[in-house]
């Protein structure tokens, strides 16, 4: 499986970082190895001093497609969950200075956190999905699936133009604002509508 990422996707996140607001979506990938273990907490790597929480809403896609049309998007995911695109801010930085790669800063080993899943259908809209972060029981930072650049929808078209998606893949549609840095201890809980979808713990 892969996971295909869809960075710069909230208008308040871009700005956060100055960065400038894209034109088309920003598509990054992470390994399968990337994926941190059910029960594990996050290990703060050794190669950097900055590694910053990203909560997403994460959709799996449960059928192979190919050059998808946007309306037709709906039928190849039913599940949706939440998950954190854990970003070592400081890598990220030098590789955007240089314009190179950011696998270093996005893909290593436990930057993935993938919370439980629940059906699609227990949505009445997609597209109005409220989602949060809460960082040592603190509010860090909140998100409505209506903010985004690119809805789902577009997001599957778009992605399926350039790879194949298989069952399984799971896509990270892009954090709001408020990102930042995690320490040794912290605790992070991230909630859909309020129901909490994990507690991870930094190490
Ligand atoms: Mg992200």
């Amino acid at each position: 499986m892969k996971i295909i990422c869809i960075g710069r996707n909230y208008k308040n996140h871009v700005n956060e970082l100055n960065n400038i607001v894209p034109t088309e979506p920003v598509i990054f990938l992470k390994p399968e190895t990337s994926i941190i273990l059910k029960k594990q907490p996050f290990f703060i790597p050794d190669f950097s001093d900055d590694i910053h929480h990203e909560v997403e809403v994460i959709v799996k896609i449960n059928r192979v497609g190919k050059y998808i049309s946007k309306e037709f998007s709906h039928k190849y995911y039913d599940q949706i969950g939440l998950g954190i695109d854990f970003t070592a801010r400081d890598v990220q930085k030098n590789q955007k200075k240089f314009g190179l790669p950011w696998e270093k800063a996005k893909a290593f080993d436990g930057s993935a956190l993938i919370g439980k899943w629940i059906d699609k259908s227990s949505f009445d809209d997609i597209n109005d999905i409220n989602f949060s972060l809460m960082k040592n029981n603190q509010l860090v930072q909140q998100g409505n699936t209506s903010q985004m650049l690119w809805d789902i929808d577009s997001i599957i078209a778009y992605v399926s133009s350039f790879f194949t998606l298989k069952i399984g893949d799971i896509i990270f549609t892009g954090t709001p604002a408020g990102v930042g840095a995690v320490k040794e201890n912290d605790n992070l809980k991230g909630f859909i509508n309020g129901d909490e979808f994990f507690e991870l713990k930094i190490r």
